[in-house]
């Protein structure tokens, strides 16, 4: 399901969106301020972000000015204001759509729809997000918290699906050198790894074993 991020300050008006949002299915996740919006969205990514200019801390504008940085997420401004300046300056800023209050929130609902098939596969929520400048991979929408090893190994496998790469490649991945004992030590990276998948999705098995081989990423059982 796509997870729309509702950002408004507003609790009456967030509420007739989440109702409406929930009542075609997506889920939602509902904030009051930019900064906590700008967070939430580094550690798990919404599919798109319902954000209102007038917010308490920073402005709409701003937190748009700021996520762009780092996501390049759609954006639906909401504003009190219907001045052709905001719908300029929203769409500069790297907004794709743009409400004006008081809304009807179906149509919000349906434009939300509407930008995701525009969108279309690159907002197609991905199963793993991998965060090479925090050295953090997020799997469906959830942090892992794997060691330096762990992260450069699931990175590695991640890189090139269904690829099977021996032990010895992925001792290389992950940066040590490749004696006999060693090898070993892969197995138990991936072990503890995939207890960490399994802790997020204890049905998917997106690590697959070859025997006598190694192992690949099938994004087929993520
Ligand atoms: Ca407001």
């Amino acid at each position: 399901m796509p997870h729309i991020l509702i950002v408004e300050d507003e609790a009456a008006i967030a509420d007739t969106l989440i109702f409406a949002l929930q009542g075609e299915g997506f889920t939602t996740t509902w904030l009051s301020l930019g900064q906590a919006a700008l967070a939430h969205q580094r550690q798990t990514p919404a599919d798109l972000i319902i954000l209102d200019i007038g917010l308490p801390d920073i402005t709409g504008f701003e937190t748009c000015k700021q996520l762009r940085r780092f996501s390049e997420v759609p954006v639906m401004f909401l504003s009190a204001r219907d001045g052709e300046i905001d719908r300029v300056v929203g769409l500069e800023i790297g907004a794709d759509d743009y409400v004006v209050k008081p809304f009807s929130p179906r149509e919000v609902a349906a434009r939300v729809r509407a930008i995701l098939k525009r969108v279309g596969p690159t907002a197609v929520p991905t199963v793993f997000q991998v965060d090479h400048e925090r050295v953090q991979i997020g799997y469906r929408g959830q942090p892992l918290s794997l060691t330096r090893h762990e992260f450069r190994l699931l990175n590695c496998l991640l890189e090139q699906p269904e690829r099977v790469f021996s032990r010895e490649q992925l001792l290389d991945a992950v940066g040590v050198a490749a004696d006999a004992g060693y090898e070993r030590n892969i197995d138990s990276h991936i072990k503890s790894v995939r207890s960490k998948l399994r802790a997020v999705a204890p049905d998917a098995e997106p690590i697959q074993t070859h025997r006598g081989l190694g192992y690949s990423y099938s994004p087929g059982n993520s």
